[in-house]
């Protein structure tokens, strides 16, 4: 991956702090129309009930969204990122997030299983689009097509953009991780609308929103290692990381 600024170079970047997540602190720059991002390395779960700190971890999601979003772009997915620019900072196209989280699942876990009592690790005949209402305050609680509608927070048009993205999304990231030995079970993605209103896709992919299974093994290689007491969580990472980048993006 290009690494294109020292340290220095990006500390200058950044004007003003304008949004400090879980994971993530968002700064603006001289470009109203760009935001500089930069991956921590906080580890939380549970709506942040269980937080942990692994050096290394925000340079690792940093350089496996980037190569992701460039591999999508490639592949004519078009995201908010802009390029990547050092171990910890990417800059990305500043958007207005629609307050949805796009789940797409492959294989039966996490909630799906808790919420419906389906048996865990099941493919599934086609994939499942859930929608989660964004807020802390609430647990991110479930919700359908119709209430995003007719409360607001995205048109019907969009939400019809947004299913048809991550459906898109799903066959080539579940083709890409199967090319390295790993099953996508299942990811979260947000979208936000440009400054032309056009939806793109936002926020980050990485073994933080997504779930990586070893294809053979099924060890998983993701933010379960955490949630779950897994151990060995940043190795995890860095597996995810030592396959893409070994693959490289041209295959
Ligand atoms: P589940 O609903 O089973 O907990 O999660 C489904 C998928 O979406 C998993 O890959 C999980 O990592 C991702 N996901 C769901 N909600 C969130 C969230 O609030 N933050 C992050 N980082 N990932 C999420």
């Amino acid at each position: 991956m290009l690494i294109i600024k020292s340290p220095l170079e990006v500390l200058d970047m950044a004007e003003e702090l304008l949004y400090e997540g879980k994971a993530k602190k968002i700064f603006s720059t001289d470009d109203p129309n760009v935001l500089l991002v930069q991956y921590k390395d906080s580890l939380t779960a549970f709506n942040a009930k269980k937080r942990d700190e692994k050096a290394g971890k925000g340079h690792l999601n940093n350089v496996i969204s980037s190569w992701i979003f460039t591999w999508l772009a490639k592949k004519g997915v078009e995201s908010h990122f802009i390029k990547q620019v050092d171990e910890t900072h990417q800059l990305i196209r500043k958007v207005e997030i629609i307050p949805l989280e796009t789940i797409v699942r492959n294989v039966t876990t996490g909630s799906l299983c808790r919420r419906l009592g389906v048996e865990e690790g099941k493919k599934l005949s086609r994939p499942i689009i859930e929608f989660s209402y964004k807020s802390d305050a609430l647990d991110d609680p479930l919700i359908n097509d119709d209430h995003a509608i007719v409360l607001g927070w995205a048109t019907e048009e969009e939400v019809a953009t947004i299913k048809s993205i991550a459906l898109k999304v799903n066959k080539l990231l579940t083709e890409l991780f199967a090319s390295v030995g790993v099953l996508l079970v299942d990811f979260k993605l947000e979208f936000g609308r440009d400054e032309k209103g056009r939806v793109l896709l936002a926020d980050e992919i990485s073994p933080d929103t997504c779930r990586f299974w070893d294809s053979k093994t099924h060890d998983h290689l993701d933010k379960d290692r955490f949630r779950k007491d897994l151990g060995d969580v940043l190795g995890a990472y860095e597996e995810i990381w030592r396959r893409l980048s070994a693959r490289g993006m041209d295959a």
